[in-house]
């Protein structure tokens, strides 16, 4: 997952409702987006042609029209924020996860000791040496 600008999605939901939700990605919002454009495009269609002739009515599906288009600018942009908050805090996630991890394997590193009898690298917890069967402990 990669963070995604919430202006380009912003702007590209304004002009084309829905496409600022494929933008964002993922399975659900790719989908979603898909059906919000599709629908949009049939109910501005429709709503067109229906108000062709009177000229108050086409008046009012253009402004119903720029009203759609500016409340999915606003979700395209507060989504983008939340997809971006979800992105940083996964990467921290995997970020600490390897730091422990890293932590851990310089832990074992530390605690090698070296056999009495001939000199074998060995770790703290084992009691006899591999290489000679010297005790250790
Ligand atoms: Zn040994």
């Amino acid at each position: 997952m990669n963070k995604k600008s919430p202006l380009v999605a912003a702007l590209l939901n304004f002009i084309l409702p829905g496409i600022g939700f494929i933008y964002i990605g993922g399975g659900y919002f790719i989908s979603g987006g898909m059906l919000v454009f599709f629908v949009s495009i049939i109910s501005s269609m429709s709503a067109l042609l229906s108000s062709s002739s009177n000229t108050e009515n086409l008046f009012l599906s253009i402004l119903a029209g720029l009203i759609q288009c500016v409340a999915f600018s606003i979700l395209g942009y507060g989504i983008a924020i939340m997809h971006n908050s979800i992105v940083e805090n996964s990467k921290k996630l995997s970020e600490s996860i390897e730091k422990e991890h890293s932590v851990n394997s310089g832990k074992t590193n530390d605690n090698v000791i070296f056999c009495s009898k001939c000199g074998e690298k060995i770790t703290d917890d084992s009691i006899f040496c591999k290489k000679c069967g010297n005790k250790v402990r």
